[in-house]
Formats: C-alpha cells, sequence, structure tokens
C-alpha cells in the first residue's frame, strides 16, 4: 500500500521553512490506517515485544494500537509534570532550549524487551531521550518504528545499534 499518498504535507508550518507531514489524513482512513499499524505491529512482533512505549502526542496515537493488536501494554511516555506517580525524567535539545520527558518509574521490568513507537523520526532527540528512560529502567530497546522518517535530517545516526523500522521516508 501507498501510505505516502495519505500523508499530508502542510507548507510552512509551526513555522516558516518546515513541511509538517500531518497523518491525521492518513487516520481518517480506516483501512489504511489499519493496514500502516499491521505493519509496524508485525516488526514488534518479530522482535518479540514484551511491551510498547511511546511518547505524547503522536506516539501514542500509533503505539495504543499496536499493544492492542499484539495484546502487550502500553506505557505512555509524557512531557515532565503530566504522569501522576513517582517517574524518571531525560532532557533532550529543541531546536531553541530543551525539554523533559518522563516515564513512571514502575513501568517496565528489568530484562523487558521494549518497542519503541512514534510518527515521525526528525532529528532523533525524542526517540533517544525515550532510549535513554527504558534503559535507566532496565528495559531491552528491542526495536524503535515509526510511519515516517525524514532520512535528510539523519535521526537515525547514533542509534545504530537498535532495530530501525519506518513505513515512509521522505
Ligand atoms: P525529533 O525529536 O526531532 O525526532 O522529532 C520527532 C517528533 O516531532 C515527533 O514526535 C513528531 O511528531 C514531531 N515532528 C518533528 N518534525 C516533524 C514534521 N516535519 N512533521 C510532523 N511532525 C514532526
Amino acid at each position: 500500500m501507498d501510505f505516502k499518498e495519505h500523508i499530508t504535507v502542510v507548507e510552512d508550518y509551526p513555522k516558516p521553512g518546515i513541511r509538517f507531514k500531518d497523518i491525521t489524513t492518513l487516520m481518517q482512513e480506516g483501512k489504511v490506517y489499519k493496514q500502516a499499524i499491521n505493519e509496524m505491529a508485525e516488526f514488534a512482533r518479530k522482535q518479540n515485544a514484551d511491551v510498547i512505549v511511546g511518547p505524547e502526542a503522536r506516539g501514542f496515537v500509533v503505539g495504543c494500537p499496536i499493544a492492542y493488536e499484539l495484546e502487550k501494554g502500553f506505557v505512555p511516555v509524557r512531557k515532565k509534570g503530566k504522569l501522576p506517580r513517582e517517574t524518571i525524567d531525560a532532557d533532550y535539545g529543541l531546536e531553541y532550549g530543551s525539554d523533559s520527558l518522563s516515564i513512571h518509574k514502575d513501568a517496565i521490568k528489568p530484562g523487558q524487551r521494549v518497542i519503541i513507537t512514534d510518527d515521525l523520526l526528525a532529528t532523533g532527540g525524542t526517540v533517544k531521550a525515550t532510549v535513554k528512560l527504558v534503559e535507566e529502567l532496565g528495559g531491552i530497546v528491542a526495536g524503535l518504528a515509526f510511519m515516517i522518517e525524514l532520512t535528510y535530517l539523519e535521526g537515525r545516526s547514533g542509534l545504530d545499534q537498535y532495530e530501525l523500522f519506518s513505513l515512509v521516508d521522505f
């Protein structure tokens, strides 16, 4: 299936020079959304995932249905201050300044095989912070799965030791 034709490229959003990849048009097509999730879930299944982890908010859009399909748990990674119980945090760089992501301290058991999912890999900052959180809790990062990879940003550099899957390249 050609997933690319269902993704809308929005010029100059959220600021000039950015070509925003809008997956909501793909999600509106039930069969296309399901097929995209099935292919990502197949990767997670092959990697023997025990649990799926996704950063807010679009990491939930892909991660939750993968977890449901595989009958595995889903663990949310959220911006600092949003999770109600004890967390560990990881800072990551943004274009200007930095931000912090959190995960519940008891969310991953040591030795569990974790698949990290998000809608899109850009610079890799978000996924690298998520990897750090998972590994700090003793999880094994069994794979990274994205709907979209912006290959020209070389987000996968520094992630060579992980299995990386993406459905669509730009
Ligand atoms: P990064 O941390 O640079 O890899 O950015 C990844 C996160 O930012 C993902 O969660 C995306 O949802 C979002 N993102 C970054 N660039 C874009 C883009 N061009 N279009 C849509 N979302 C993007």
